[in-house]
């Protein structure tokens, strides 16, 4: 090879080194991340984290654009759906590789024995709501690619990072509403890598179905002493649950997934039934209401699989319903949807899947697992609505502490992630993958 020019094979140790001299660095940026409270709902503090990401990205020298989506779900003054996307173009032409992370996170909740706001440090961890979803993967993906650029200012191609709203509630606000005006879509954009927390060892190439409905039996109001003169809604919702365990709940264990879903128990058809909400609220002082239902509500939340179709998990649901309408007197209901999202899948042996699983034999000297997600993300949106199905996740972070109390990221498990994700980037760019 001829003097000055690149070679990335001597050039990505250089890289390792620089990353492991940047790990304080690392932390600090997870840390400051996490301090932003960007709780969603309502979707809070998104601004200000937002344009920490744009500055700092700016001062390296990336253009920076902040998108709000104006008239998203929850979109409003007091909360403002705010993107940031940062894009550094070559000297040369080249391929573009995005790294996409939601700055938004879920509510607290119980349980914590940490601040879930301070990002404490402590036994090679950074602790917080939103360390390992997703703020640590983030995190990871800019001082991967910061270091990548002052290690080689000559890389070809287009590097983009985004910082998105709302992916906790459906996206949305984020990449949805990005990915409807052009934002990834080719040419723009040639491969994603989404840092969700997927375990450092994996490619995750897509995510199951999910169908969101709500379901409602009516019956009619009489006195609490007198049940007969009515007709309670939720004995009939009784009846739907009972059809449930009895038809349902057997023939969806008994669906199993072509598609690598982890853990292995969400490779069959699952449904949970978030809620349920029968008669009268109770008053303040929590006495009843001594009345017969005259509704019951049941939200389910039904995850179907690459084999099955979104018409398929709706219908046996109705067909379960039908019969109890013809089977049981007086039974009457309506169905919502909810929210609907199709299975997604990518190539496993497609450039960026292939490029990752490469980097992590390559980096952390162990054969990667190639996984699909139980639950949907932002996946669906570039692959459906931008027409792109070159996109991954792979970050930092295990995915069974996502959404959990006293959630933390690895601080080891970050910096091999950074490793593999320049080591991606690199290639890439470089049409070398
Ligand atoms: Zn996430």
């Amino acid at each position: 090879m001829a003097d000055g020019v690149y070679d990335v094979k001597d050039a990505l140790p250089k890289v390792y080194e620089r990353i492991e001299d940047r790990v304080d660095e690392l932390v600090s940026l997870t840390c400051d991340l996490i301090r932003f409270p960007t709780v969603n709902p309502p979707g809070d503090a998104y601004q200000p984290c937002a344009e920490y990401i744009g500055k700092r990205l700016g001062n390296r020298g990336f253009a920076i654009e902040y998108v709000r989506a104006e008239g998203a779900p929850g979109d409003s003054d007091a909360y403002p759906r705010v993107n940031v996307i940062a894009r550094r173009e070559g000297k040369t032409a080249g391929p573009t590789v995005h790294f996409n992370g939601h700055i938004d996170v879920v509510e607290v909740g119980s349980g914590w024995t940490v601040a879930p706001f301070d990002a404490e440090v402590r036994d090679g961890k950074v602790w917080g709501r939103g360390a390992c979803d997703m703020k640590g993967g983030l995190a990871s993906a800019i001082v991967a690619v910061e270091t990548l650029i002052d290690s080689d200012p000559d890389l070809p191609g287009t590097i983009e990072i985004s910082g998105t709203a709302d992916e906790e509630s459906g996206g949305f606000g984020g990449v949805a509403y990005l990915a409807e005006r052009g934002w990834f879509s080719r040419p723009r954009v040639d491969h994603v890598i989404i840092p969700e927390p997927l375990n450092v060892d994996r490619v995750c190439i897509g995510h199951r179905g999910v169908w969101w409905a709500e379901v409602e039996t009516f019956g009619r109001m009489a006195h609490g002493s007198m049940p007969f003169l009515g007709n309670s809604a939720i004995r009939h919702m009784a009846a739907v649950m009972t059809r449930f365990e009895s038809e349902l709940y057997p023939a969806l264990a008994l669906r199993l997934s072509e598609m690598p879903v982890v853990p292995d128990g969400a490779r069959q058809s699952t449904m949970n039934i978030n809620s349920l909400h029968g008669g009268q609220a109770e008053c303040e002082e929590g006495l009843p209401a001594p009345c017969v239902a005259d509704s019951c509500r049941m939200i389910v939340d039904r995850r179907f699989l690459i084999e099955e179709s979104l018409a398929e998990v709706r219908a046996e649901v109705v067909e379960i319903l039908d019969k109890l309408v013809r089977d049981r007197p007086e039974f009457r209901y309506e169905l919502r949807e909810l929210f609907a999202v199709e299975p997604s899948i990518a190539d496993r042996d497609g450039p960026v899947a292939s490029a990752t699983a490469t980097a992590i034999r390559d980096v952390l000297g162990v054969e990667p697992s190639i996984v699909c997600s139980p639950g949907t993300y932002d996946q669906k949106h570039i692959d459906r609505i931008g027409k792109l199905d070159d996109c991954i996740a792979y970050g930092p972070g295990h995915l069974d502490l996502a959404h959990q109390p006293d959630e933390w990221v690895g601080i080891d498990d970050m910096t091999k992630a950074a490793k593999v994700m320049a080591t991606v980037a690199s290639r890439l760019l470089r049409r070398e993958a």
